[in-house]
């Protein structure tokens, strides 16, 4: 089978399950609790990641395309868990990609996701890593760690109330 039909298939359960169980997961206090707390967790990680200069190095990297981040194929990093968390958060998959050459989930402005997988997160560069030094990059580090531990609390509860994921 084709990436193509793979990840219409992925992308169709994703959404099929989400309808299934959407009242129920709506509801659960827990899961409210970890999207919250998820999102905070991301904002820190993402305020610590322009104060370093890690933000704007990445973006003009984007821009003037020299390197490889969100590359075709990175799509399928996405676990289907995650996906579901995006839907829970009111993001729309994209119906086309917007880039021949990139991940399915990168938008005109960037990544498209609202939960997105570790390795998106923690991913640095050589020339990211010379332009951060030691420090920076400890700090970065540091600061992904609530995000990476409530994404995998947030995964864990949904799987518990959707087994089928
Ligand atoms: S980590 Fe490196 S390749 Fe990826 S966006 Fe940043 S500068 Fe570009
Ligand atoms: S950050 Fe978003 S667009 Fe980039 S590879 Fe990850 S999921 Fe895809």
């Amino acid at each position: 089978m084709r990436a193509r039909d793979l990840l219409a298939r992925k992308l169709e359960r994703v959404r099929a399950l989400f309808d299934l169980h959407r009242a129920r997961l709506q509801q659960d206090e827990d899961l409210k609790d970890l999207l919250s707390r998820y999102l905070r967790a991301f904002a820190d990680t993402e305020a610590v990641a322009r104060e370093v200069g890690l933000s704007d190095f990445c973006a003009r990297c984007g821009r003037e395309g020299w390197g490889t981040c969100c590359g075709e194929d990175m799509e399928f990093h996405c676990e289907d868990v995650l996906l579901l968390a995006n839907l829970l958060l009111g993001v729309e998959f994209p119906t086309r990609r917007h880039q021949p050459k990139g991940c399915y989930f990168l938008g005109e402005e960037g990544c498209l996701l609202k939960v997105r997988p570790l390795i998106c997160r923690n991913f640095i560069c050589p020339e990211l890593a010379d332009h951060l030094g030691p420090e920076n990059i400890r700090k970065v580090q540091q600061a992904l760690g609530p995000e990476a531990e409530t994404l995998f609390l947030l995964c864990l509860r949904l799987k518990r109330l959707c087994p089928e994921i």
